[in-house]
């Protein structure tokens, strides 16, 4: 009798232990989940739960369907409010496959703890289309991952519809990065932490929030990922660093990281290390993957109300700053150590180079305006504001305005960072204008940095970097007017 109880417990403990397993496990970590796996995986979650909604994000540019899961255990109607979205590139799985085992511990009861203060907001994948071929674009052959300026393809376009719809104060985007290559195969050693995680670097993001990031995050996690038998390190793209500058990534503010945190949000972007292919070693990847997401969301539950405060103040105070960078470039801030492992991974050593530039610097500034004008007949400006969500009224002139109009000068040869700057000045003349034909842009607004970078013609990430956007250049004077 005894030995029959003892075999009944250990079949309920078991069969308690894999509810909810996910695609992968239930491959034996053999498959990665599909589309469609995933879809059917997130609603039998959701289905059953008090507390797990299941929406759609958007559908992909190939027809598939992109959820999004709101967990909230309601508690209160303060909660922090986290958006976390994985795999916006297709062939980097890990992040998808570590969302679905947040999803099953959470479903499972076992983060309750530490959602008591959080209110999640969860798209394991991205991009479909993507995934299913191993592929990193969407089915429009488009980097999902640069159009977060451009707002052009509907998985974007969703993310930042729900963005607009719950006004999260937390994003993180998550990714992979390959620590392989042929130069670092010279070089000897390469990157070696299994999860990575990176900041905001735009100097025009907000100081309190930048240094809380640096400041109480990173070693927190560091910490967390450490007890966690999970190797961290800070995001470091590029290198070697005998080859080529590092840095931690790029300003532009195109990205799911930087899109997010110009407006505010306290934002970061996840990398976790891809195998030598897509399935190699998959099963470390996801579990670090989604360590490292529930170390993320410990932090935020911990400190709710200092990062709510903040970001709050963040988000109302975009449009005050005077000036903002226009032009910027990282530079070396002293000898830094760089952790790497042997190429082969058996022998760790680090690296004191000079060449791991953290600092940025602006290097052109610009004033802030009282305001932008556009054409009311420019449709493709009107939409990247109706898409970004910003204000816009009627243009009924003060007056002490000062409306003025850039004389552009173009010339290719300036180049910052992996930017090439085609307007080399930009002389600024009064015009008298006809008010009716524009829309005015108050600059008072969440948006104000991210509108004076993107319209700005000597900005180095501004709408100009874009084929679409090309056609403000077609004269002498630029058709984006400010006032003054
Ligand atoms: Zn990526």
């Amino acid at each position: 009798m005894v030995k029959l109880i003892s075999v009944i417990s250990i079949i309920v403990a078991s069969s308690l232990f894999s509810q909810f397993s996910t695609p992968l496990e239930q491959s034996n970590y053999s498959r990665l989940t599909t589309n469609t796996e995933l879809v059917k995986y997130v609603q039998s979650v959701a289905a059953p739960s008090q507390w797990i909604k299941m929406d759609t994000l958007a559908v992909s540019a190939n027809g598939k369907i992109i959820p999004f899961l709101t967990i909230s255990k309601g508690k209160s109607n303060n909660n922090i409010k986290v958006l976390i979205f994985a795999q916006q590139h297709g062939n980097e799985p890990s992040g998808k496959e570590g969302a679905l085992l947040l999803l099953k511990d959470i479903a499972n009861g076992k983060l309750d703890e530490i959602l008591e203060n959080v209110d999640l907001y969860l798209v394991p994948q991205m991009n479909p289309d993507g995934n299913d071929i191993n592929a990193r674009r969407n089915g429009h052959g488009m980097d999902l991952n640069r159009n977060h300026l451009l707002l052009t393809e509907p998985e974007v376009i969703g993310l930042h519809e729900l963005y607009n719809k719950i006004d999260p104060e937390v994003t993180l985007d998550v990714h992979e990065y390959s620590p392989y290559g042929k130069e670092w195969k010279e070089y000897g050693y390469r990157k070696n932490s299994e999860v990575t995680i990176g900041l905001m670097t735009n100097p025009n993001t907000d100081d309190v929030l930048r240094s809380f990031q640096r400041k109480a995050f990173i070693p927190f996690i560091d910490s967390y990922l450490q007890m966690k038998n999970v190797r961290f390190g800070e995001y470091t793209p590029m290198g070697p660093p005998n080859k080529e500058r590092m840095r931690n990534s790029t300003v532009d503010i195109n990205d799911g990281r930087q899109s997010f945190g110009i407006l505010g949000s306290f934002s970061f972007i996840q990398e976790g290390m891809n195998g030598l292919d897509s399935i190699d070693n998959i099963r470390r990847r996801s579990e670090g993957q989604c360590a490292a997401l529930t170390g993320f969301i410990t932090f935020m539950n911990n400190n709710a109300d200092t990062i709510r405060m903040m970001v709050k103040n963040a988000k109302t105070t975009r449009a005050d700053r005077a000036v903002t960078a226009i032009q910027m470039d990282h530079v070396s801030d002293g000898e830094k150590t760089l952790k790497f492992s042997s190429y082969d991974g058996l022998r760790d050593t680090t690296i004191v180079t000079a060449n791991y530039h953290t600092k940025v610097v602006p290097l052109l500034t610009v004033n802030r305006p009282k305001g932008y004008l556009v054409l009311k007949s420019d449709t493709l400006l009107k939409d990247f504001l109706t898409k970004h969500n910003v204000k816009v009224a009627s243009y009924k002139p003060a007056k002490s305005d000062a409306v003025k109009q850039y004389w552009l000068e173009y010339d290719s040869s300036l180049v910052i960072e992996e930017f090439v700057i085609p307007v080399k000045s930009a002389r600024p003349q009064v015009i008298k204008v006809k008010a009716l034909d524009y829309l005015f842009i108050p600059i008072e607004q969440r948006q104000a940095q991210m509108l004076i970078q993107a319209f700005e013609p000597q900005c180095m990430i501004n709408l100009l970097q874009y084929e679409r956007f090309r056609y403000l250049m077609k004269e002498k004077f630029y058709p984006i007017l400010r006032v003054e």
